[in-house]
């Protein structure tokens, strides 16, 4: 098996819920869970009462997670990332190149966008209501969407994100009502916020808070995002059956975890 085969089933098959979700603790763990304990070779060891055989992951922040099963030990855990140790150099070489955003945004700067790396291109400014005398005022387009600036140089990424996260303040609660009219799932109240490492999360008071980034995301990203937290206010686990639910209402999950887990750098997540 190829690493990448290797990677898309652990992917397949040990989604990473923390990515995008705290999940809430379970409220009587049938084993206790065990802190990760860090090991030796940048590997953080963590037991996972649910998992079947030793696992080893490379998560997106760069820590390598090696799973213990239920009746493993650290020792053999040990010996599974020393067997490993090859993929892990692959998959941490694969890793570093991956496509990471500009940190500085200006005309010509390709940005996500809509679910594409689009130019940030200066938009015409002519404006038949401006004044005789008056400078026009600047605007820089990505796609079809207009955005005024103050200015076309410098830094261009704190007004751009301004109003990505005005848009998506207008867009996700719209699409958060309309899939929960879809799935039958009672939402009280809708937030897009500016987490700086989920997608979305909810409580069990009917509340769901989104990340403004899924507007830059693309459509069946953000849709999953938003299945996702409507299942959990039916299910507020990970379990077996939140994860039929979500397959149920929808199929493309993994495509979308996979995206996330590939481009969540593109947004900083
Ligand atoms: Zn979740």
């Amino acid at each position: 098996m190829n690493d990448e085969g290797q990677q898309s089933l652990l992917d397949f098959f040990a989604p990473t819920p923390g990515v995008h979700h705290a999940p809430p603790a379970p409220t009587r763990p049938a084993i206790p869970a065990s802190k990760p304990t860090p090991a030796a070779g940048g590997v953080v060891f963590e037991r996972s009462p649910r998992a079947e055989s030793y696992r080893l992951t490379l998560r997106r922040d760069g820590t390598a997670v090696a799973i213990i099963p239920r009746r493993g030990s650290e020792r053999e855990a040990l010996r599974f990332v020393e067997q490993n140790r090859d993929w892990l150099e692959r998959a941490r070489a694969r890793q570093s190149k991956r496509p990471k955003a500009a940190e500085i945004w200006t005309v010509g700067t390709h940005v996500l966008w809509r679910g594409q790396m689009t130019e940030v291109r200066v938009a015409a400014t002519l404006d038949p209501f401006a004044g005789l005398g008056q400078a026009p005022r600047p605007k820089v387009c990505l796609a079809a969407d207009v955005f005024r600036v103050a200015a076309l140089e410098g830094d261009l990424r704190p007004t751009l994100e301004a109003h990505f996260a005005r848009k998506a303040k207008v867009e996700l609660p719209a699409r958060t009502w309309e899939l929960a009219a879809v799935t039958g799932v009672e939402v009280k109240l809708v937030s897009v916020r500016n987490q700086r490492s989920r997608w979305g999360s909810c409580s069990d008071n009917g509340t769901i808070s989104l990340n403004w980034r899924l507007v830059q995301t693309p459509e069946f990203v953000r849709d999953y995002i938003i299945y996702h937290e409507l299942m959990h206010l039916l299910e507020m686990n990970h379990s077996d059956r939140f994860w039929a639910r979500v397959e149920e209402v929808c199929p493309a999950w993994r495509d979308a975890e996979l995206w996330i887990k590939r481009n969540g750098a593109l947004v900083g997540l």
